[in-house]
């Protein structure tokens, strides 16, 4: 089969669904690879770089989706991709189908089978190697720490030089899921002194691990909800968390906020009165302003100064890394097709029995198959 790899439409969308190397291993796997002319330009993979492992490249978006079985994608398709699928192919992409639904009826009226990369069932540990929401989110959190050095006047290690002692930034992340613990990292690397929360109080090994401290709330309520996700907290909880966020915010010189609940709106952590106690020049990278923002002075896809603080709620933390981003999404979607193709003969088998699989699927041939039955426990 023929797989597909369109430039991306979607205004700001810097990544590409495969890259150089992963073309020469889905060749192996049994595939013929069309590329797109200029798919990879904006993360820095030139037609030349696909010819030479392999692929041929199409000219034109139409030339490509009508000769591709299998399409490879970032986003899921505008209306005018969707007009340029080819009955009874195949799609793997971001779908994000509960925020969608209009989409997915256009999709399965073209008769075709998707595959949302969102909806695998990441509890699953052989669903790991294809994860791109957290191999996307490890690229978010390393980037926001980089943005925030980068709109921060001073070092974040702590130096003692000939000219005086400079101490190190102090760095607080709020919420510690994949994108916080690589935060977390990444600002450790560069020597500041970090500290962490979370809801969930299982993350504290994995925040001490990474060279941060734990901060609790002191305040008796657990913040799992269901697949190892966070809930919507009680008023009370949420007043002693605003207390300890304030005395962190009069502390510290950075804070990077990634905290979210699945399907509400990001919780409102960060205050205009938190911002305007924090330090002249210090800096709040906000990775939730896409979905409402943790912050209340956040303005989505801006950088503000407010109260001589920087506040940064860039939506496109991901593309601002494409070639890290694209290769690293470019290797979950080669896991998968491995999966889909255990024959090695470039052909593909959407497996219904399979539950990783099964959970991946939301049409099959034209038919609605999302959402999926809940997994069993294991
Ligand atoms: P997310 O992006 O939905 O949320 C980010 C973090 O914000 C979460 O850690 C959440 O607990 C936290 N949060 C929510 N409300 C908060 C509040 N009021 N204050 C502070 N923090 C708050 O989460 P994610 O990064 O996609 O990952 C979430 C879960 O998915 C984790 O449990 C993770 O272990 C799990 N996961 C599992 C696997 C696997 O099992 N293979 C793989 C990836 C992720």
């Amino acid at each position: 089969l023929v797989i597909g790899v369109p430039r991306e439409v979607f205004a700001g969308e810097k990544r590409v669904a495969t890259v150089p190397d992963v073309v020469e291993k889905l060749i192996k796997l049994g595939f013929k690879l069309t590329v797109e002319s200029g798919a990879g330009d904006l993360a820095n993979f030139s037609d030349d770089a696909y010819r030479a492992a392999g692929a041929e490249i199409a000219e034109s978006a139409a030339k490509l989706w009508s000769g591709a079985d299998i399409v490879f994608k970032v986003r899921g398709p505008s209306d005018e991709e969707v007009g340029l699928m080819r009955e009874g192919g195949t799609l793997i992409s971001f779908i994000w189908p509960a925020q969608n639904p209009e989409l997915m009826q256009k999709l399965a009226a073209k008769k075709v089978t998707v595959l949302a990369i969102d909806a695998l069932p990441r509890q699953l540990s052989r669903a790991q190697k294809m994860d791109a929401l957290t191999s996307q989110a490890g690229v978010a959190g390393y980037r926001a720490v980089i943005e925030a050095a980068n709109g921060f006047g001073r070092f974040f290690n702590g130096q003692i030089t000939a000219a005086g002692k400079v101490p190190p930034a102090k760095v607080f992340i709020a919420g510690a899921g994949v994108a916080g613990l690589a935060a977390i990292g990444t600002a450790a690397g560069l020597g500041a002194i970090v500290r962490a929360n979370d809801t969930r109080a299982e993350v504290a090994d994995q925040v001490k691990s990474l060279g941060g401290e734990f901060v609790k709330v002191e305040y008796e309520e657990e913040g799992s909800g269901g697949g190892g996700y966070a809930k919507v907290m009680s008023e009370g909880f949420m007043q002693a968390q605003r207390e300890m966020y304030a005395k962190q915010a009069r502390e510290v010189d950075i804070i990077i906020t990634t905290a979210l609940i699945p399907g509400k709106p990001a919780p409102k952590l960060i205050t205009a009165e938190m911002v305007q106690s924090m330090k002249p020049g210090s800096v709040i990278v906000d990775m939730a302003a896409e979905q409402g923002g943790n912050c209340e002075l956040t303005e989505p896809g801006q950088a503000v100064v407010k109260h001589g603080v920087t506040i940064i709620g860039y939506t496109d933390l991901v593309s601002r890394l494409s070639r890290q981003s694209s290769t690293l999404y470019a290797s979950n979607l080669f896991r998968l097709t491995e999966e889909l193709c255990k024959t090695k003969d470039g052909l593909i088998n959407v497996n219904m029995e399979d539950d990783a699989i099964r959970g991946l699927t939301v049409i099959k041939d034209g038919e609605i198959t999302w959402p999926a039955p809940a997994l069993k426990a294991p």
